[in-house]
């Protein structure tokens, strides 16, 4: 498939990968230079990428559905209203809906506490030939159980190590992972916090909880950074997209997935049937 004109797929994926040593204050959140224009100019070529992704995506899931094992996660982290939700609408809103699957992990029930915090996540990975996303994920179990202290220090702390096993194992299963965290800038928390209070359509979205989270800024980001240093494996990097402006993130993530499929290159699967038979039968029928 051509390369889209636009885009520096290699250099804007190394550009936003977090590597171990890496600093998350060193990266601006406001950041539009890997975008390749404007904001017109990267709608249009987030369009371009969109409609490849589609046609990756078909591919996978026709794969899958001939026996491959493969699959594509993408894994979405990040502060409240740093764009989970928007993303997965528009960046993933214009594939095959019938191959996507898309699960939130919220507050863990009774019966997921009950269980090794890795149980409900495992139970959501992708079938064969799927692309899922995950909207919060197992790392919420080093990120707010850290902040709030909700399990030992201790027990937190062997999580990294149980997580880079996991992903691993994951990994080595077929299931590429695309792990992204939306960086926003807390003065644009404040911004979109402020749109959802004064907003009527809007006012659905917030929660006064957020505000207490929102006072907790700095040791969400201290947590932030253990885990993007800890958890960037080789396996399964991290990304780390500047989102303080929708149109710039949206192509990059867009661009993550484009090039997630092309290292991947998944193949329709040759037919289980003869099909000069199938044609003549065909012509042969009335
Ligand atoms: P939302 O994404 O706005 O629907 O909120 C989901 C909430 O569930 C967030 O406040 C998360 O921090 C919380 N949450 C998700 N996973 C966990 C977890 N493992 N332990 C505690 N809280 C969690
Ligand atoms: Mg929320």
């Amino acid at each position: 498939m051509a390369k889209e004109k636009h885009s520096h797929p290699a250099s804007v994926r190394a550009r936003v990968e977090f590597r171990p040593g890496d600093r998350l204050t060193d990266r601006d959140p406001a950041d539009i230079s890997l975008a390749p224009g404007d904001h017109l100019a990267t709608a249009f070529a987030e369009k371009v990428l969109l409609a490849e992704l589609a046609v990756w995506q078909e591919r996978l899931y026709a794969e899958g559905l001939g026996g491959g094992r493969r699959a594509l996660l993408l894994l979405l982290q990040g502060m409240d209203t740093s764009g989970k939700d928007s993303t997965i609408r528009r960046v993933v809103g214009g594939v095959n809906p019938a191959g996507v699957r898309i699960t939130s992990f919220k507050k863990p029930t009774v019966e997921e506490l009950a269980h090794d915090f890795l149980w409900r996540v495992e139970r959501q990975l992708p079938a064969p030939g799927g692309f899922d996303v995950f909207n919060r994920s197992h790392y919420e179990d080093v990120l707010v159980v850290r902040v709030h202290n909700l399990v030992p220090a201790a027990e937190w702390t062997r999580r990294y190590g149980l997580i880079n096993e996991f992903e691993q194992r994951v990994v080595d299963s077929g299931c590429h992972i695309v792990k992204v965290m939306l960086h926003i800038s807390k003065a644009e928390q404040r911004r979109r916090l402020g749109e959802r209070l004064n907003d009527p359509v809007k006012q659905w979205k917030y929660s006064p909880a957020d505000l207490a989270e929102r006072a907790l800024w700095d040791e969400y980001q201290l947590a932030y950074q253990a885990a993007l240093t800890t958890c960037s494996t080789d396996a399964a990097p991290w990304y780390v997209v500047p989102a303080d402006h929708k149109w710039s993130r949206d192509w990059i993530i867009a661009n993550l997935l484009v090039d997630a499929m092309r290292d991947m290159q998944p193949q329709y699967p040759p037919p289980n049937y003869d099909v000069a038979e199938q044609k003549r039968l065909l012509a042969a029928s009335d």
